[in-house]
């Protein structure tokens, strides 16, 4: 399974980027360093799931990433909170959950329910068990460029193209969306790299045009099929960040099947970001883990 990658640019094109075996090798070497890990000694990693409310999403989320911890020998502790917990309660936990010596890493399912505050709950979060890296400590670091738990989107999404070889190095590469979890660390991961970046949103003149400069695009809108080809400039890698739920299911930002004919590599809604961000945050768990210890 690890060596089934095509690698662009050698592959014809378009290539079709496949975050589900990307996302099944980052699962897999996560699995070797939990072992290697536990042979000398050391607890598995531990995460803390938060989870506040029933939204059906987020109960679907929270399932697929508990799977994903035991897959990888993660263990983890299910917080499952009703959606009228006082803030305070909420705060003692993520205190709590600082303090303990089995959590390695903090997980609070986002959305939270109102009229509870996701600011003050998430700058509660140790920045060492902040596997999400949505802090202001971890996204300071981002900025200074210094060590620190990267937001596993973005992060899976620079995996994603070092797996297949696309060097963001000297690229022009146009990210639409600034959000914190996506957008921006979006932007500074592939700064870090060597790309040369413009992030654009929606009060952005002329975005198709804008668009059509990158050789690198990012969608992450949350617009179902905004991103058709007149926004593409022929033989550019397009990254699709997007999820939206349609009346035809899981769709992108990115019309794909107008789109890809004219890119050199694309990724595919579903099967191509998302496994990643969910591998992204077992990596970051037994990173986590691995500083802590
Ligand atoms: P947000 O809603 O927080 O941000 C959306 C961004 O898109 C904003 O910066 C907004 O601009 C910009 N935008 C909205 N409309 C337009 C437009 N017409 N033209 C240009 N820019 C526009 O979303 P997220 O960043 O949280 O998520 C983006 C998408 O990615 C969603 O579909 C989400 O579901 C998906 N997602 C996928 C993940 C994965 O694992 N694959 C993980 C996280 C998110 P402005 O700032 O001006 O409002």
């Amino acid at each position: 399974m690890t060596d089934t990658l095509p690698t662009f640019p050698q592959s014809p094109s378009p290539v079709i980027i496949d975050g589900v075996v990307a996302a099944a090798r980052v699962k897999a070497e996560v699995a070797a360093g939990i072992c290697d890990l536990t042979a000398r000694g050391s607890v598995a990693p531990g995460l803390a799931v938060v989870l506040v409310g029933d939204d059906p999403a987020s109960i679907a989320y929270v399932r697929m990433k508990e799977r994903d911890c035991a897959e990888v020998g993660i263990r983890a502790t299910d917080y499952r909170l009703p959606a009228d917990i006082p803030q305070k309660e909420l705060n003692a936990l993520i205190e709590e959950l600082n303090r303990s010596e089995r959590v390695h890493g903090v997980l609070v399912q986002l959305p939270l329910p109102a009229p509870l505050d996701e600011a003050q709950v998430i700058e509660r979060i140790a920045p060492a068990k902040d596997v999400d890296g949505f802090g202001a400590d971890s996204l300071g670091r981002l900025v200074r460029g210094e060590r620190a738990l990267r937001a596993c989107t973005p992060a899976g999404v620079m995996r994603l193209l070092d797996d297949y070889g696309i060097d963001p190095d000297g690229k022009r590469a146009v990210v639409v969306g600034r959000s914190v979890i996506v957008g921006k660390p979006m932007a500074l991961l592939l700064l870090e790299r060597n790309a040369t970046v413009t992030v654009c949103h929606s009060r952005t003149a002329d975005l198709a045009a804008l668009c059509r400069e990158a050789d690198l695009l990012v969608a992450a809108v949350g617009r179902p099929g905004m991103i058709d080809r007149s926004y593409v400039k022929p033989g550019a890698v397009v990254i699709d960040v997007g999820i939206n739920r349609t009346d035809k299911g899981l769709v992108g930002d990115v019309d794909f099947a107008d789109v890809a004919p004219i890119t050199a590599a694309i990724t595919p809604v579903p099967g191509g970001v998302g496994p990643m961000t969910r591998a992204l945050l077992m990596a970051n768990t037994l990173a986590a883990a691995q500083a802590q210890l």
